[in-house]
């Protein structure tokens, strides 16, 4: 007798998900997620909490990308992880790549200078390569392309509430383009030139400033207002939108601003001389091009990516929200480091959408 254990032969009929159709509308929308092969274990963490807080409603599906073919085992477990159905989707190796217009010197030298002043993820072209991807191109993926709204997901997060609601049926009734958990500070090494840059295409496009933008919300003490981002003196504050959590609007990167504004930074080299990343990328645009009424704040879900947390602060939202704090876990809602107070003085998350909500 074998000491090894053997999946009884039963078990071969499960390979043939049936997913029940309950009678709710769904939204022509995907869960996201960008990862590796060998983030397998962190992935099944982040949707196992996903499905079990949303998704085990809807079964909307998942859509997987990678810049190399997922393995069997990949497929295998995230296929049962998932209460919907699952695709898998290979990166076009120009979408990933580093583009051919980047000076080989230049970009070494960059890395080294990254590596001495120990800048984050400094060392790292896959880094890089995926910034860029996360700006540019995950929106106009063979598998992606046929939906209008997404929610990004990455490895080993935590959601700790009941969503009770469809975040994406929110999104599109409420004309909502981008969305938010946390936000806060980015490292400014990482980004020396970004903001110059994005003033010199505003003086370039200055109609695509959008007129109830959110300057206010990443310039400081600019009295001239948005001029002074045309005159090429403003200043970028570094608040952003922490992107590892996104539910966004596709057709708005499909815009032909967010595209005239992608394919500026980065015929400029930034993503590669420097390490630009797709969070403060993602966030500018959002700010100058949107409304600042199509961005919202989701406060209300609870949520985790290392080091940060964020919890809802209301007690009535976290009882029937069944809310689980982790212990000594402060929010980063209200700590050092986070630029949500700002949006709440500039006006943002004034609408608590309640009519979205069980009572
Ligand atoms: P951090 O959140 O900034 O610390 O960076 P992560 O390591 O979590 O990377 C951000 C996202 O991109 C995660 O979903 C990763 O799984 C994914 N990612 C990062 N690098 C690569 C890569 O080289 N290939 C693939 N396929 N995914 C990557
Ligand atoms: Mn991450």
């Amino acid at each position: 007798a074998s000491n090894s254990y053997v999946d009884p032969i039963f078990l071969n009929d499960l390979t043939h998900k049936v997913i029940k159709e309950d009678n709710i509308k769904l939204e022509n929308a995907t869960i996201l997620v960008l990862c590796r092969n060998w983030e397998l274990k962190d992935i099944l963490s982040s949707m196992r909490s996903l499905e079990d807080k949303f998704n085990k409603d809807y079964h909307y599906p998942w859509t997987f990308l990678n810049d190399v073919p997922f393995d069997d085992e990949f497929i295998e477990w995230t296929t049962a992880m998932a209460s919907g159905k699952t695709e898998y989707g290979l990166i076009p190796e120009e979408d990933w790549s580093t583009p051919s217009f980047i000076n080989q010197t230049k970009y070494d030298e960059s890395i080294e200078y990254a590596i001495a002043n120990e800048i984050i993820y400094g060392f790292s072209k896959s880094y890089r390569n995926m910034c860029k991807f996360n700006s540019g191109y995950f929106f106009r993926q063979e598998l992606v392309n046929k939906y209008d709204y997404y929610f990004r997901v990455e490895p080993d997060v935590e959601y700790f509430c009941d969503f009770q609601m469809d975040p994406f049926r929110l999104m599109r009734e409420q004309n909502k383009k981008y969305s938010f958990i946390m936000t806060l500070y980015e490292y400014p090494a990482t980004i020396p030139t970004l903001w110059e840059t994005v003033e010199e295409f505003f003086q370039i496009h200055p109609d695509y400033l959008h007129p109830n933008n959110s300057y206010d919300f990443i310039t400081d003490k600019e009295p001239i207002g948005t001029a002074a981002l045309e005159l090429g003196e403003s200043s970028y504050n570094l608040c952003h939108f922490w992107s590892n959590f996104e539910i966004g609007d596709l057709n708005f990167f499909r815009s032909k601003e967010y595209i005239d504004y992608f394919n500026f930074l980065n015929e400029k080299g930034g993503f590669y001389y420097e390490r630009w990343g797709d969070a403060p990328v993602h966030s500018i645009a959002a700010a100058l091009l949107l409304d600042k009424e199509e961005i919202y704040h989701f406060e209300d879900i609870g949520y985790n990516h290392v080091p940060f947390f964020s919890y809802p602060r209301g007690e009535q939202i976290k009882k029937h929200k069944r809310c689980i704090i982790p212990k000594d876990k402060d929010s980063m809602d209200v700590a050092i480091g986070s630029c949500l107070p700002r949006w709440w003085k500039l006006g943002g998350g004034k609408k608590f959408l309640k009519e979205y909500y069980h009572q």
